[in-house]
């Protein structure tokens, strides 16, 4: 009887896991991303809809794992027609530079320029920045001005390995002196100063920014000029870098005065969601399409190629994250209610 018992209850147990919970695991996404599903399609799926300028509806298709972009007033998809959109990778203002992501040693960013003192106050000469920061910073400044805020003064911008190499050393041997052993020395150091190679300034999109008032690091925080800075910097394309509340996700300490230049509209978008960067591209190249007031972001991963319409081809920008990923951005469109 109790051997009866024992098959019959395995039985039962077999059939529940075979009706039951096999098709629940069979059908469960394993780790696949939103539109991943629809890699190996032959024929176009379309992935997203929006209104763009005018009211013409932009659609987002997929096939053979690849994206098209194009418009209502283009007509039916023909992947014959369209054009390949262009990765924008030296000085893309989307590169991702963290303790995970490096950029190659002998990366330089194209057309560093250095900071006019003339427009901005600078505690050392010679700093320089990528063409297009540059030009976000000086609107900034000006914007400043013009609300009476006068007193910003920049520490740092572009740092080749080199440069990263020497603060590090430094406030490595100056952490020597107090520590107790090299170890603490060692960790107090990382605390504040990235590896070499693995800082952002080597991006030529970074800068450190403080107020005449408070340029030290403590009392820069709730003077006029850092103030303003938050309120304003993500209308100019710059986002606070490290955030107070996403220390764990930067992997920073908290530091209101590292900015970093995303572009508009990304910034804007950052800002509105309280993300940091390291959050977005997560929920980027998880597979999710991500839209804004006014755009729409898309992950797009090794090997998939971009193609749109030439109607719509100014408004699509493709810029390199890092190894094998970009991000597509579409301006001026929005979500199809
Ligand atoms: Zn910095």
């Amino acid at each position: 009887m109790r051997r009866f018992i024992y098959i019959f209850s395995l039985s039962a147990f077999l059939v529940v896991l075979w009706v039951f919970i096999l098709p629940l695991v069979a059908i469960a996404p394993a780790g696949q991303d939103s539109y991943g599903q629809y890699a190996g399609k032959q024929a176009f799926h379309t992935l997203y809809e929006a209104y763009g300028k005018d009211q013409c509806c932009i659609k987002v298709l997929l096939k053979n794992n690849n994206i098209y972009l194009m418009s209502s007033a283009t007509g039916s998809p023909d992947s014959e027609t369209m054009l390949p959109v262009s990765v924008i990778s030296a000085g893309s203002t989307k590169l991702l530079v963290n303790k995970d992501n490096s950029l190659p040693g002998e990366y330089v960013p194209p057309g560093l320029t250095s900071i006019s003192s003339k427009v901005v106050k600078l505690e050392y000469a010679g700093l320089k920045l990528c063409p297009g920061t540059l030009n976000a910073l000086y609107t900034m400044i000006d914007a400043a001005k013009k609300d009476g805020i006068h007193g910003f003064i920049i520490n740092s911008a572009y740092r080749s390995i080199t440069a990263q190499q020497q603060i590090f050393d430094s406030n490595l041997s100056s952490f020597t002196k107090t520590s107790g052993t090299y170890e603490e020395a060692y960790a107090s150091t990382r605390q504040l100063v990235a590896l070499p190679g693995n800082s952002e300034h080597h991006t030529g999109l970074a800068l450190d920014i403080f107020s005449i008032n408070g340029r030290h690091r403590n009392d820069f925080e709730d003077s006029r000029e850092q103030l303003w800075l938050k309120e304003n910097l993500q209308n100019y394309g710059f986002i606070i870098r490290y955030p107070k509340d996403k220390t764990e996700q930067t992997n920073t300490v908290y530091e209101p005065w590292h900015i970093r230049n995303v572009g508009i509209p990304l910034s804007r978008y950052l800002h509105e969601q309280g993300l940091c960067l390291e959050e977005f591209y997560d929920r980027i190249f998880a597979g999710h399409v991500i839209e804004d007031s006014e755009s729409i972001f898309l992950g797009i991963k090794d090997k998939q190629k971009v193609f749109a319409s030439a109607d719509i081809m100014q408004e699509v920008r493709l810029e390199t994250v890092n190894t094998g990923n970009c991000l597509l951005t579409i301006n001026n469109c929005k979500k199809s209610q």
